[in-house]
């Protein structure tokens, strides 16, 4: 039977209820998604690696005699599995194993295995390989490009695997401008080689499609009509006069866009483009300001529950002077406070309303909105972007970004927007000293922490995991946490991660804020929108796990005040040569947009995946790095399809680009 691409998984076999739920989680909703939902990387187990030319952190298929198997003792019970070749040896080690499974490699004279290399103690080892064992000399391994998908709690990478082989062996309707052969291509390749080109041409449609939907959206959006705002009471000025810093030029300049462009009937969509502390918020002051001297709403959208409660702070201290009323709606709220701001909006109590996406709800209906505001927009995702829509309303728009995407690339995103840029930093910040440290150097970086905190300064400590992970071999923020205890016993630390409530996040939040702690473990959770002047110096650890943007963004969150900053970027040995260009960037230049370009030219179309930079929700394959050269083909390539009449090949295509590409939309704010 033939796939329908547009229903649900439910019609793929040995899916149910359940499976369905898991694969929900990811993203996977339509049999579609399923192609779409494309590996990360392959594994490639063509070639057996000598043993003596392994080096850690790498994944290797490699081959030998059983030479020893024996449980040891350490940290944990493991099973330790001694294999040579013809002159070297290697170490397997299993720290979950059955006696089973113990019985057959003492008694396996050969093994194959398949795992990531690391060093254990002086010894290089592998950790949990897949294997195989043999009585005889194993024979040569099959060529095989093994797909590796990103999976999510209760979906193991096999069974992922076996559903995507099953869904890709099925017969696809192959109608114009639908992708799938190429897609189930990327599942199944036949050489690495093949690769780029075939995610060139994909990326080149889906970026032809976003652009499609972005500029139809412009185009309807100069038919719609919203609801003028024009100059009030002058409310602004007395917002300006109490505010305890002078505004920037370009502050003053982005402000004077925006009220001009909200003065007019036809909805404003502007993009506000500045670096991490440029001073984007104050700007939503003034626009929402204005919206509420007409009698007007404003809703807010923050990425994340620790940003909205920041901005709830700020917009109140501003606002409510001026007889404004601002309140918090987000996901993580007890039910009766929520049940209660979604009332008071709905009334037209609320004059600005800040929340997460708990906000784009269905249930919260406002009054009178004028004003949606949407604070570190690329946070959202493409696919969220696209799907964006008011149910009857045309609002205004102003979207804030810190992304510092290349300029050449901006008109070609934004295609929908007006943008503006803030192109310069408050005065007075200090420059923030950054170094590349490598991890062994942990005992200095302490010590340069317990300095900074003795003089009264606070220091943030980042870690790319919560919890320790067999996997991942990368400090885990609990780990950390204890470790800074015990080192640091005469200091006061907090822990800060995604897993904690939403309380007690803000809890945490508010005590490093009024310098109850001194020292603040986190995760990447303080990426967006933190401010606290008064912390100086940032550790983050196994820094070669993020990207450039988000280091930049983190770094960000120091040289917030006018003392000198730091910023140690701790490394694990090994460090490739992309990963030192990396680093080394950001050690040679604060500058977001400097960090972007130089970002496209190190990452460049060598890496044949890219490196998705994680939190960000990208598109489903262009890369913006790898495929920034595509652009104007892309817009062209839509501009073309648009233009042809309804009933063409051409139009025809246009569909199934659509289908495929953009999501389907929904409505989220009403009135
Ligand atoms: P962004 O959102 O662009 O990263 P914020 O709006 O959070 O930056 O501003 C960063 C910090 O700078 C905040 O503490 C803010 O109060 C402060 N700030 C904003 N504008 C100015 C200014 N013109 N002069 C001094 N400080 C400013
Ligand atoms: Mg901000």
């Amino acid at each position: 039977m033939q796939i329908d691409p547009q229903g649900d998984v439910t019609q793929l076999k040995g899916v149910g209820p359940s499976l369905q739920n898991t694969l929900a989680k990811l993203g996977i909703f339509r049999a579609l998604d399923i192609l779409l939902h494309l590996p990360s990387r392959y594994q490639d187990r063509s070639t057996v690696t000598p043993l003596s030319q392994l080096r850690p952190n790498e994944e290797y298929l490699v081959s030998g005699a059983i030479a020893g198997s024996k449980v040891v003792f350490g940290k944990s019970r493991s099973l330790e599995v001694l294999v040579t070749d013809a002159d070297s040896e290697l170490r397997l080690r299993f720290f979950h194993f059955s006696k089973f499974q113990q019985r057959a490699l003492e008694n396996a004279n050969y093994i194959q295995a398949f795992g990531s290399t690391a060093y254990i103690g002086r010894h290089l080892a592998m950790a949990h390989p897949e294997y195989r064992t043999f009585t005889d000399p194993p024979p040569a391994p099959k060529p095989q490009l093994v797909p590796v998908y990103p999976t999510t709690q209760g979906l193991s990478q096999n069974r992922l695997r076996q559903l995507t082989a099953s869904v890709c062996a099925q017969a696809w309707p192959e109608t114009p401008g639908t992708p799938f052969s190429k897609l189930k291509l990327l599942h199944q390749p036949d050489s690495l080689q093949s690769i780029p080109e075939l995610r060139a041409e994909l990326a080149l449609e889906e970026l032809a499609a976003y652009y499609t939907v972005m500029k139809r959206r412009a185009l309807k959006r100069k038919q719609q009509t919203g609801i003028p705002l024009p100059r009030g009471p002058g409310l602004g000025r007395t917002l300006r006069d109490s505010l305890p810093f002078k505004l920037t030029k370009a502050q003053r300049r982005v402000i004077g866009e925006t009220l001009i462009d909200l003065e007019n009937e036809t909805p404003m969509l502007r993009l506000v483009q500045g670096d991490v502390g440029s001073g984007k918020t104050i700007v939503a002051a003034f626009a929402a300001l204005r919206a509420a001297e007409q009698g007007c709403q404003t809703a807010i959208m923050a990425p994340t529950e620790l940003l909205a409660e920041q901005h709830l702070q700020n917009f109140q201290t501003w606002l409510e002077p001026m007889g404004l009323r601002v309140a918090l709606l987000t996901g993580q709220m007890a039910a009766a406070a929520s049940r209660e701001a979604i009332r008071a909006t709905l009334d037209g109590e609320l004059d600005v309303v800040i929340g997460t996406h708990a906000l784009f709800q269905d249930r919260v209906t406002f009054s009178r909105l004028a004003l949606v505001i949407i604070d570190e927009q690329h946070r959202f995702g493409v696919h969220q972007r696209m799907a964006l829509r008011f149910k009857g309303l045309a609002p205004h728009q102003l979207v804030m970004t810190a992304t510092p995407i290349p300029r050449t690339l901006t008109m070609a995103l934004y295609a929908d927007m007006d943008v503006s840029l803030i192109d310069e930093l408050p005065p007075g910040r200090q420059a923030i000293t950054t170094q590349t440290i490598a991890e062994s150097n942990r005992p200095k970086v302490i010590e340069r922490i317990r300095q900074t905190l003795k003089q009264g300064q606070q220091a943030y400590w980042v870690c790319t995991l919560i919890d320790p992970s067999e996997e991942i071999p990368a400090t885990a923020a609990t780990e950390a946490f204890e470790d800074l205890q015990r080192a640091l016993p005469e200091f006061r630390i907090g822990l800060l991660h995604g897993r904690l409530r939403g309380e007690e996040k803000v809890a945490i939040m508010r005590a490093f804020k009024n310098h109850e702690l001194d020292l603040l473990v986190a995760t990447t959770v303080i990426e967006v929108g933190v401010d606290v002047g008064n912390a100086t110096q940032m550790v983050i650890e196994n820094s070669e796990r993020l990207g450039l943007a988000q280091l930049h963004q983190l770094r960000g969150r120091v040289g917030r005040g006018s003392t000198a900053s730091g910023c140690f970027l701790l490394f694990k040995p090994g460090l490739g040569d992309t990963g030192k260009r990396r680093l080394n960037a950001l050690r040679e230049s604060q500058d977001g947009f400097f960090l972007a370009e130089r970002d496209l030219e190190i990452r460049g179309p060598g890496d044949v995946l890219g490196t998705r930079q994680s939190g960000e929700q990208s598109f489903h394959i262009a890369d913006l790095a790898e495929h920034a050269h595509l652009m104007p083909e892309a817009i062209s390539l839509a501009e073309a399809l648009m233009g042809a009449a309804p009933g063409t090949d051409a139009a025809n295509r246009l569909s199934g680009l659509l289908d495929t590409w953009a999501p389907a939309q929904s409505d989220h704010l009403s009135a």
